[in-house]
């Protein structure tokens, strides 16, 4: 049996609890002094003992907790998390039948009721990230019920809860039979290769699928596509299966250039027709303006910090003068992907910076579309913050 402590919140906590708010902030506790031992179930009380809700005991960020359950005699044991997983799974049942596409999420956090848990899918393999010593304390229902309720070839997992909140790096295998990695996964019919025992990621973010469709679909066909911040170049491989005439991606990590030319090549695409630039991206814009390079189209996902020899970038300070270095590297009536993964600010705030960008730059804009999370990171509406994925798809008009 888990241990369960009361945990007395603060007045002004309790309204958003009972609207559904599921985390339990840091400042809303009124007695910390009770927490201990992390993944102890926590019942919420306010100041005449009176339950609000229950949840567990796990640092994470700004918060403390998360909330499971509003009511007081639901325990939290195994069928609760069957239940939880089982109904998320439910919902991703047009993903598993998706023939095009292989790899999403099946289990978001909070999203699906469970704060600091997620699960992706890759064509068999599951990847089980922990973002708290709190709820890995829990691991043994999760993959009780893993085993129970999915047909799985093995578990890998992420343990992210290091001091800083990081990754800790191990070995991630947990259980079935070992991958041998790469595998290939597919997304809307394109190619992927993933590892998912490589350190804190896995080659792909799953969570921009939709965007790389767009563009793909919309807005590569016969254009030049910059892609900044490429990581292993999932943007470019979208460009060049929509059409682009050519493409250029640009990460700092020594690492990029082999993974951009492995997930070019698993696309059956001639990786030596495109660019691929090892270098600071703030350097590329000083090389690409002295050129005078223009680009039809320029795609902006920055980590949410980052900091190079000579540059620190941070998304919530830096992000106008990101969309003026890209403004002045785009063609007239060329696009900007503009993507931020900072849940710090809002989407209103995001825009602001656009706005800024574009009039520090003393140029003008249109926007064509805007998106955050896809549907299998599900997230509740009433809480936009849970929603930390940005995409702003413009046009610049001068
Ligand atoms: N847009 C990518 C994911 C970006 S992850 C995708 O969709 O797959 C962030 C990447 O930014 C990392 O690969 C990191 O190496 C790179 N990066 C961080 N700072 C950078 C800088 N100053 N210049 C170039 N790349 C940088």
């Amino acid at each position: 049996m888990t241990k369960t402590i009361d945990v007395q919140v603060n007045a002004q906590s309790i309204a958003a609890l009972k609207k559904g708010y599921p985390l339990i902030l840091r400042e809303a506790v009124i007695n910390p002094e009770v927490l201990r031992e992390e993944g102890t179930i926590i019942r919420l009380v306010d100041k005449f003992r009176k339950f609000i809700a229950k949840g567990y005991y796990g640092n994470q960020n700004k918060g403390i907790g998360w909330v499971l359950t509003r009511d007081d005699n639901e325990e939290i044991d195994f069928p609760f998390f069957e239940a939880k997983i089982a109904a998320a799974i439910e919902r991703r049942e047009s993903f598993f039948e998706d023939e095009r596409t292989t790899a999403f999420r099946i289990f978001n956090g909070e999203g699906d009721g469970i704060g600091g848990l997620t699960i992706d899918y890759f064509d068999g393999y599951l990847m089980v990230s922990w973002y708290s010593e709190g709820i890995y304390s829990m691991k043994h229902h999760v993959y009780g019920v893993l085993d129970k309720i999915m047909d799985y070839k093995a578990i890998y997992e992420k343990k992210r809860f290091d001091t800083k909140g990081q990754y800790i790096e191990q070995d991630d295998f947990v259980k079935g039979e070992p991958g041998d990695f790469p595998i290939i996964i597919k997304e809307n019919g394109m190619n992927f290769a993933v590892d998912l025992n490589d350190g804190a990621m896995t080659n792909i973010f799953l969570d921009q699928r939709d965007v790389r469709k767009a563009l793909r679909v919309k807005y590569s066909e016969g254009k030049h596509v910059l892609n900044t911040f490429s990581y292993t170049g999932a943007f470019s491989v979208a460009a060049v299966l929509g059409g682009a005439r050519e493409t250029t991606s640009v990460d700092l990590a020594k690492r990029s250039l082999a993974k951009t030319i492995e997930q070019f090549s698993v696309n059956a695409i001639d990786y030596e027709a495109q660019n691929i630039q090892v270098m600071d991206v703030f350097e590329y814009f000083k090389y690409a303006k002295r050129h005078g390079l223009k680009f039809d189209v320029v795609v902006l996902d920055p980590p949410s910090f980052a900091r190079s020899k000579k540059y620190t970038f941070s998304t919530a300070k830096d992000y106008p003068a990101l969309i003026m270095d890209a403004i002045s590297i785009t063609e007239k009536n060329g696009i900007i992907i503009a993507s931020t993964n900072n849940a710090s600010f809002s989407m209103k705030k995001f825009k602001t910076f656009i706005a800024k960008g574009f009039e520090d730059a003393g140029s003008r804009y249109k926007i064509l579309e805007e998106s955050s999370l896809p549907k299998d990171f599900r997230t509740n509406r009433d809480f936009p913050e849970f929603n930390y994925l940005k995409v702003v798809i413009l046009q610049k008009l001068k």
